[in-house]
């Protein structure tokens, strides 16, 4: 498995995949380390769990590194991501104990029941390369806490970040075998949840790889997570702060250079505003410049991969030959190499892949309606319900038109962004169950009723 900085495109490290005997030497002790995991009071887990924070917050500087070297993220954001993961290992190991505390239910014939929640065990988590430290420490933070135990696959192109992570937890003193990363291939994850001692699966990826995963668990009746894309409305209507909307729209679209699942990717905006917010959103995006993903001043540096330039570029070009308006042009990126610059197109039909299709990367649509109902019209006529912004001054409007959104979460005035107090994931072709939150930690746990006769 190789780590290559997609800035440069020179090769950092090499690593060899794991064998059928070390994965399957990997579970048993997974396995061993559970029964007495299990076992171990929740305050004592969630103080280990605390120490992984603490250990994430001595080393942001060099997990930081690691990440912006295999990926291409600027520092400044590696950094942020770092301490985002500190501080869910810090909210699960303050929260946990409360939100897996029993729940007594009383009957009406006086009888007494309550709910405990168990641990399932092992838990296989297969992950992306766009967040590489945030999205495995979402899944493994709760869970970990809760009483599972852990199983990365990580995303191939980023081996060094998963090692790193096991690392996390092998400094903060967790017991062997509770969390380990697998350097393993797409082609072995079948196996994997097959396997009797893994009991549940969660992805964050691909609609493809969420329908593969979903139908392998299903096979095997276990219970998956999927946390797929996204082609989240950005909605602005024409009592909003519109200078402020499109500052923060810029920012929504370009984090992490684009490849989050909750970007703002459709950008709804009411007619009698659309040129003022059009104008102010075009010059928030020019102000990123770009740099080596070290650079301490660079807004962007490159995609992760230089087939993931080149798929987005595809959707662009496809889309403007198909009529859509270049209101901001980037350019094609050379075969081979990562770096891509930011597009906003325009005027857009459904049979473009830029109204259609997630564009994970830094290229805006742009959509202008004659009000609110087209607003929500267009906002729902996507396959994806992951996230959705909404901007107005009118309280009562937001309330009413959140209602209507299709997707598992609506930000009025704001961006949207995952925080560990606020239960994270979508519906339709964005996935399924949620992570974060208390809803989260329960997502793997047996629910269990027990019945006092
Ligand atoms: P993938 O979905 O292919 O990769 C995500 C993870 O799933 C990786 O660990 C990958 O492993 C694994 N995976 C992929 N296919 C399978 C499979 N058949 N069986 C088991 N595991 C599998 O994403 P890509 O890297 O190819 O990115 C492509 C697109 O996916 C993006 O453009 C974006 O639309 C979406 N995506 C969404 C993310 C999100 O946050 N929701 C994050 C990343 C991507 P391996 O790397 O070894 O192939």
């Amino acid at each position: 498995m190789k780590s290559i900085n997609p800035y440069t495109g020179e090769l950092l490290e090499e690593f060899a995949e794991f064998t059928e005997k070390q994965v399957e030497s990997a579970i048993q002790s997974g396995q061993n380390a559970f029964f007495s995991w299990r076992e171990m009071p929740i305050s004592q887990r969630a103080e280990l769990m605390k120490k992984a924070g603490q250990v994430l917050r001595d080393n942001v500087n060099k997990y930081g590194e690691i990440i912006s070297l295999e990926m291409g993220k600027v520092i400044t954001e590696s950094r942020s991501e770092v301490e985002k993961c500190a501080w869910v290992c810090e909210y699960y190991a303050e929260k946990a104990a409360e939100m897996l505390a029993d729940a007594p239910i009383s009957l009406p014939d006086g009888k007494k029941a309550k709910v405990v929640y168990n641990p399932l065990g092992i838990v296989l988590a297969v992950m992306p390369w766009n967040f590489p430290f945030w999205q495995v420490f979402r899944f493994a933070a709760p869970n970990l806490t809760a009483g599972n135990v852990g199983l990365l696959k990580h995303a191939s192109n980023v081996p060094q970040c998963a090692l790193a992570i096991e690392e996390v937890f092998t400094k903060a003193g967790f017991p062997e075998g509770v969390f380990q990363t697998l350097l393993v291939g797409s082609d072995k994850v079948a196996n994997i949840i097959a396997h009797p001692d893994v009991k549940a699966a969660t992805l964050t990826g691909s609609e493809k790889a969420g329908q593969i995963i979903a139908a392998q668990a299903g096979e095997q009746i276990k219970k998956t997570v999927l946390e797929l894309g996204g082609s989240d409305p950005f909605i602005v209507l024409k009592d909003a702060d519109v200078k402020e909307a499109a500052k923060v729209a810029a920012k929504g679209r370009m984090i992490n250079f684009g490849q989050s699942c909750i970007a703002a990717k459709r950008f709804i905006i009411e007619e009698a505003i659309y040129d003022e917010f059009v104008i102010n959103f075009k010059s928030a995006i020019e102000s990123y410049s770009p740099g080596d993903p070290l650079d301490e001043n660079a807004g962007y540096a490159c995609m992760a991969r230089p087939d993931l330039a080149m798929e987005l570029y595809e959707q662009v070009e496809a889309s403007i030959q198909k009529g859509a308006e270049v209101i901001l042009e980037g350019i094609k990126p050379e075969e081979g190499k990562a770096f891509f610059k930011p597009y906003i197109l325009g005027n857009l039909s459904s049979e473009m892949p830029a109204y259609r299709e997630e564009l994970f990367g830094p290229v805006a649509s742009v959509f202008k309606v004659k009000d609110e109902t087209e607003a929500i019209a267009i906002a729902n006529d996507s396959d994806f319900g992951l996230g959705a912004s909404l901007w107005t001054k009118d309280p009562e409007k937001a309330d009413q038109l959140s209602r209507k959104i299709e997707s598992g979460a609506v930000f009025i005035n704001s961006m949207v962004a995952s925080n560990p107090y606020l239960p994270f994931g979508g519906i339709k072709k964005s996935g399924y169950g949620r992570e974060l939150a208390e809803n989260g930690i329960k997502e793997f746990m047996n629910v269990k009723t027990v019945y006092i006769g």
